[in-house]
């Protein structure tokens, strides 16, 4: 882990209250799909954990995206970077990764920002390569709330075998996916859960349910990785 200085090269807004920053660090750092880096809140001694969104065959900058919540200095903070700005971070931290070899079907369940940590993961099972099934639940409100909609249903045209499914728990009318939570839409498809991985990451009681949830559908513990974000 190191302390490093970095430039915001872009800031914009992703999804409403989502924002994509991306930032040049002094010097590369390796990371690896799921990790995350501390980010130092000018101030005061206050850091807050964000994970990088790019995937680390990427070396022009790491991405982050982040959730503005009402009231949170660090969100707020991150929300209001414009390119120029710098900024100190901390990292890579972490034990939330990408497994090396990919030998067998992965479903990834993310809601928000959560997405952030299993973007990177999904982007590196493509690039490396693989024939097995891999399944994306994304849950977010409505259809304008879906993070990196474009890069995953790009990934979904190339690979017969990305199964993305955005759940939304506040879809409009004409929404023909799937409606309410990630966890009822794993319930209902997930046939078979024997020598597959699941990897969860959100707020904590979403990640808490699935573990449940994903015990019950006969996931081994060893096989259920996840990330709580609060
Ligand atoms: C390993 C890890 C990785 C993380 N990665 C990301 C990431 O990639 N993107 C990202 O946006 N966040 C991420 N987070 C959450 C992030 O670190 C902060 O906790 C979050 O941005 C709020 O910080 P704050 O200082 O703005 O608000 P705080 O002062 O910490 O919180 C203000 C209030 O909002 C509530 N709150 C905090 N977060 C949320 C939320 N997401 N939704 C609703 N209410 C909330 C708190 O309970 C509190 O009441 C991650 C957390 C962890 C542990």
């Amino acid at each position: 882990m190191e302390t490093i200085e970095g430039v915001v090269t872009d800031s914009f807004e992703e999804v409403p209250d989502v924002r994509i920053v991306r930032i040049k660090p002094a010097r590369w750092l390796e990371f690896k799909p799921g990790q995350y880096f501390l980010i130092l809140i000018p101030g005061g001694e206050s850091v807050k954990p964000y994970s990088v969104s790019s995937p680390p065959l990427n070396r022009e900058y790491l991405e982050f995206c982040v959730k503005r919540v009402g009231g949170g200095r660090a969100s707020n903070f991150m929300f209001h970077t414009g390119k120029g700005d710098r900024l100190t971070m901390r990292g890579p931290m972490g034990r939330f990764v990408l497994q090396d070899k990919i030998e067998n079907d992965i479903i990834f369940a993310a809601t928000g920002t959560g997405i952030s940590a299993i973007k990177p993961m999904i982007q590196a099972v493509f690039e490396r390569g693989t024939g097995e099934q891999i399944w994306l639940f994304f849950g977010v409100r409505t259809e304008r709330d879906i993070i990196y909609r474009k890069e995953f249903d790009a990934i979904a045209s190339k690979n017969r075998n990305f199964h993305f499914i955005p759940c939304l728990s506040r879809p409009s009318g004409s929404w023909s996916g799937e409606r309410g939570y990630v966890q009822g839409a794993i319930k209902k498809l997930v046939e078979d859960a024997r020598n597959k991985d699941v990897y969860i990451c959100g707020l904590a009681a979403m990640v808490e349910q699935m573990k449940v949830i994903a015990e019950q559908l006969g996931f081994s513990k060893d096989r259920i990785h996840f990330e709580k974000y609060v």
